[in-house]
Formats: C-alpha cells, sequence, structure tokens
C-alpha cells in the first residue's frame, strides 16, 4: 500500500461485491451512445407558436429527418456529464504526457477570454469596432517576438503541426524566390512524427539524421548530407528525449551555409522560455503551441494555437493576415495591400481567418499574470520537476541518458528495466490507469525501446510528485516480484477493460448505424 493515507488495497473493493443489476458502479454509470437514448420525436426547444416560425422563415421548412439524436435538454446534460466522469483531465490529477506539456489551465485566462468584447465579436467585423481585439493580438506578437529574439511572427497557424506547415511554406517560398528547387529536408530520427510528415506534405523527400549516443543530433553526419539539394532542416528543440541540443547555433551556421533554413520545433518551449532565445541560436522559423507553453487548453483535438516566428531571411514570405500600426489605428493587412509592405513576398494565407482569438487572450493573459521573470520561472521548475522525476526513478527503471546530465522538462525511460519480466510498456501504462493515472506517453521517441516520457510540467507540486513517483516505484517493485497478471489484465477498474487497440486503428467504426437497419441488411 502507498503512503498516501488511503485505507483500500485493490482488490478489497471487488472480492465479495455483487455484479450490480444496471452495469453501474455507484457514481460511475454504464452510458449508451446518445443515438440509443435519443427518441426522433423528442427536442430539447418547444416553440409554441409554429405558424410564426414558418411565416419568418418565409416558407422553408425541412422536408426529411435529419439524422440527430432528440433528446430534452436535462437528458443532454446528463449524457455529457456522465461521459466527462469516465474521462481523465488535467483538472483531475496530474496528466504526464511527455512532449504534450498538460500543464494547469489559469482560470483567470478562462474568465478574460469570456468577456464580450474578445468573446462575441466576429472576424468580418469592421477593423475599427475592435481595436482592442487587434490591440491584443498585436501585443501577444510582441511578447512572442522579444522571447525568441525574432523580428516576425504569424499569429494565424492553428497549431503546433499547422505551424510547421506555415514554416516549410515560408522556406519553400524563399528557396523558389532564389529560383532554387531544392528536394530535400532532413529531420532527426528522434523528430515528432508531424515533422517528416509536413516535410513530406510541402513535397519535400526526408532524410533521417541519427541520434547520437548521448541522445542529440549527430553534428559530423548532419553535416556530411549538407548539399545544394538539402533546403533546410527540421530540428526539435528541446528535443523528444527531453534533451537541450548544444550544438544547434553551429547547426544552423552549416545550414545556412549550404544554402538551408533552420526550421525548429518549438513545441517544447515550455522548457527554455526566458532562458534561450531561438533567434540566437539562427533559426529561421519555430512554432509555438500556445496551448503547451502558455498554458491554453488542449486535447480532445483543440483548439490549439501555433504561431510561427521568423527570422529576417524568411520575414518578408510570412503569411498573411498580419496586425499593422497605420497611424493612431490598427489595420489587419490583407492581400493586395501587403506586396509592398514587410510581408512582399507573402506565400499566401493559411486560415480564412487570422487565428484563434480565444487562444490569444488566454496565452496573453498568462504572459502577463507571470511576467518576464514569472516566465523563466516556469521554465525552471519544468525542468526541475522532471529531473526529481528522473533521479528518483533512474535507479529502478532504466534511463537510457541519465548519464550524460540533467534533461530538460521531460524524463525518457526505456523498457530495459522490464527485461525478462513478461511486462510491456503498455500494460504498465494500464496498471496505471487502475492506481488513477493517466498515462505517460509511451512507445516515443522511437530512439529508445519501449519509451515511457513523462513530463510533468512547472504545475505539479512536490507532493503530487512524491505520490505519483510512489506509485510508480510501488508498480516496478511488482513487476520485478513476478505479479504479471496486475499488468496483463489492468485496467481492473476503469470503465472499459483492455481495449482492441489494433482494431481500433485498423477497421475505426465511425459512424452509427441505427441497429434494425443494421439487422435488416444483414
Ligand atoms: C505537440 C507537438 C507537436 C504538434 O503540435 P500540435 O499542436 O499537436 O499540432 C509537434 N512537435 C512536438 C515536439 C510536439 O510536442
Amino acid at each position: 500500500m502507498l503512503k498516501n493515507g488511503r485505507q483500500t488495497s485493490p482488490g478489497s473493493v471487488t472480492e465479495n461485491a455483487p455484479q450490480t443489476f444496471t452495469g453501474n458502479r455507484a457514481l460511475m454509470l454504464d452510458e449508451p451512445l446518445i443515438f440509443e437514448i435519443a427518441g426522433p420525436k423528442t427536442t430539447g426547444v418547444d416553440l409554441m407558436d409554429v405558424p410564426q416560425v414558418e411565416t419568418r422563415l418565409g416558407g422553408l421548412e425541412r422536408n426529411r429527418e435529419i439524422g440527430l439524436p432528440g433528446l430534452a435538454e436535462p437528458e443532454v446534460v446528463r449524457h455529457y456529464t456522465r461521459l466527462s466522469r469516465m474521462n481523465y483531465a488535467i483538472d483531475m490529477g496530474i496528466f504526464p504526457l511527455g512532449s504534450c506539456t498538460m500543464k494547469h489551465n489559469p482560470r483567470l485566462n478562462e474568465k478574460l477570454a469570456r468577456l464580450p468584447g474578445f468573446a462575441d465579436i466576429h472576424p468580418l467585423q469592421p477593423a475599427q469596432s475592435v481595436q482592442g481585439a487587434l490591440e491584443l493580438i498585436d501585443e501577444l506578437a510582441t511578447w512572442l517576438k522579444k522571447l525568441c529574439g525574432m523580428p516576425e511572427v504569424s499569429m494565424s497557424p492553428k497549431a503546433g503541426a499547422h505551424g510547421e506547415l506555415c514554416g516549410m511554406l515560408a522556406i519553400r517560398a524563399a528557396h523558389e524566390a532564389r529560383g532554387e528547387a531544392r528536394k530535400v529536408v532532413l529531420v532527426p530520427e528522434s523528430a515528432h512524427g508531424t515533422n517528416p510528415a509536413t516535410a513530406a506534405f510541402c513535397g519535400y523527400e526526408v532524410d533521417a539524421i541519427p541520434a547520437t549516443p548521448e541522445g542529440r543530433v549527430d553534428l559530423a553526419a548532419l553535416k556530411a548530407k549538407l548539399g545544394p539539394d538539402v533546403a533546410g532542416v527540421m530540428i526539435t528543440n528541446p528535443n523528444t528525449c527531453g534533451l537541450f541540443e548544444p550544438e544547434l547555433a553551429e547547426i544552423s551556421e552549416a545550414v545556412h551555409q549550404a544554402g538551408g533554413y533552420v526550421y525548429c520545433d518549438g513545441a517544447n518551449f515550455n522548457a527554455i522560455v526566458g532562458k534561450v532565445r531561438p533567434g540566437d541560436l539562427g533559426i529561421d522559423a519555430m512554432h509555438i503551441n500556445l496551448h503547451k507553453t502558455f498554458s491554453t487548453p488542449h486535447g480532445g483535438g483543440g483548439p490549439g494555437s501555433g504561431p510561427v516566428v521568423f527570422s529576417e531571411a524568411l520575414a518578408p514570405y510570412a503569411p498573411l493576415p498580419f496586425v499593422r500600426k497605420a497611424g493612431d489605428m490598427l489595420e489587419l493587412v490583407e492581400e493586395e495591400q501587403a506586396r509592398t509592405g514587410s510581408h512582399s513576398d507573402s506565400f499566401g494565407r493559411m486560415v480564412a481567418f487570422h487565428g484563434q482569438m480565444g487562444m490569444f487572450v488566454r496565452a496573453l493573459s498568462y504572459m502577463k499574470s507571470h511576467g518576464a521573470d514569472g516566465l523563466r520561472q516556469v521554465a525552471e521548475d519544468a525542468v526541475l520537476n522532471a529531473n526529481y522525476i528522473l533521479r528518483r526513478l533512474e535507479g529502478e527503471l532504466t534511463a537510457p541518458f541519465a548519464a550524460s546530465g540533467p534533461c530538460m522538462h521531460e524524463a525518457l525511460f526505456s523498457d530495459e528495466w522490464l527485461e525478462d519480466t513478461g511486462i510491456t510498456t503498455l500494460d504498465l501504462a494500464k496498471a496505471m490507469i487502475d492506481e488513477g493515472y493517466h498515462p505517460m506517453t509511451m512507445y516515443f521517441p522511437l530512439v529508445v525501446h519501449g519509451a515511457m516520457l513523462i513530463e510533468p510540467t512547472e504545475t505539479e507540486s512536490k507532493a503530487g510528485l512524491d505520490r505519483f513517483i510512489e506509485t510508480i516505484l510501488a508498480l516496478a517493485g511488482a513487476a520485478k516480484a513476478g505479479d504479471v497478471e496486475r499488468f496483463k489484465e489492468a485496467p481492473f477498474y476503469a470503465p472499459l477493460r483492455r481495449l482492441d487497440e489494433t482494431a481500433a486503428a485498423r477497421k475505426p467504426i465511425l459512424t452509427w448505424t441505427e441497429p434494425d437497419l443494421a439487422e435488416a441488411a444483414e
């Protein structure tokens, strides 16, 4: 049993417990799909005066069912509330997903984002009626440029991967402007999967750069690959092993000398914000995940925000639109006007409008409530927390790069310590669910076997980290003692047991078919 004061031990809860009639477990309710609890005639809204509605719609009315579930308001509220109770969230506990930077979302940011002047405006409103919003975008842009030491930023990309696309399109435009059609982009082995995917999406061939035994980019191997066909490199710093790339400035110099550009994946900026300015390392373009570093919410597919900072060399190719001062007013510069200004060779637009306003408000709120010194402290605490985990677990787990010094914001372990136990990284993750923890990132990065990548972020307390560490140590003890069933059969206590992950990925069922129709079809 763990030293956290709880008096239950796994097993005692269900040993003599009856099977419930409902399939529910106390407050954990078994919830069908929304279509299964819906009725075609039910609606959450009662429009009493139907004839008047018909006139208001000019006689237009629906002539067939639209296939949406019909439920009353309380049924909808209960359905989603029940589902939310089966979910794990940063508001419930540590979310140690490496590379994802799942930190607390301060409620002050939420309050500000809901102010009507930010929440209720429309992107097609005249610029003079949204001066405050434009000012906020401009101020956030100034913070990002200052923190990165870079002269230009594009605010419109909607996530990290979208930012990568933005940066690589600018790099391609810069080469095209010089009349060059370079074909290859170099990407380290340890890169986030989005990096090679982005390069390929832009029509480049991807060539992998090997890692050194210390988990860094192999500088000599990179230099050997540079040549007139190389458009640039995409390097993550800190990298996905949670390590700083100390030779990045030298890498940039070599790439520039060979006529290429340096794209930096800045999703892990959390670890270095306020400490290192990417511009000083010779980077030409880098995305910043506001939804990671600057605490705006993420998960479940969004909404994110991935502004991209640019060097002097790439700034003319940055996308539209952008905010510019025009006398006392701020304006949003669109296509035609731009050709003469700072974005003279802009590659065009990334999105219909100018980015994620709600995320901009939250990110600036976060920056202003911390201040420059506070942001530096954020990076220091994130790194301290990760190193605390690394050092307390390295004796029991295998930490492949721990000997080469401290890590940055995340601690990486391999599955070597599980050798001969019959237990895998996946089994350990499932057992963590039983203990009430969201698992860490698994099997990524690919450079270590059975990877376990743990990122605590700065918002976990020491007591919280200790509880998490004790849990992992207890599980490690059980694994080494041969308690295989506890892992192979896990999760025992989740709403659903072990799922068929291969079938989920290979044969996803993404639409709902009414059961009796499906039967008729057979
Ligand atoms: C999260 C992440 C990305 C992608 O960001 P999204 O906002 O999810 O598109 C890219 N690279 C790294 C290193 C990341 O951690």
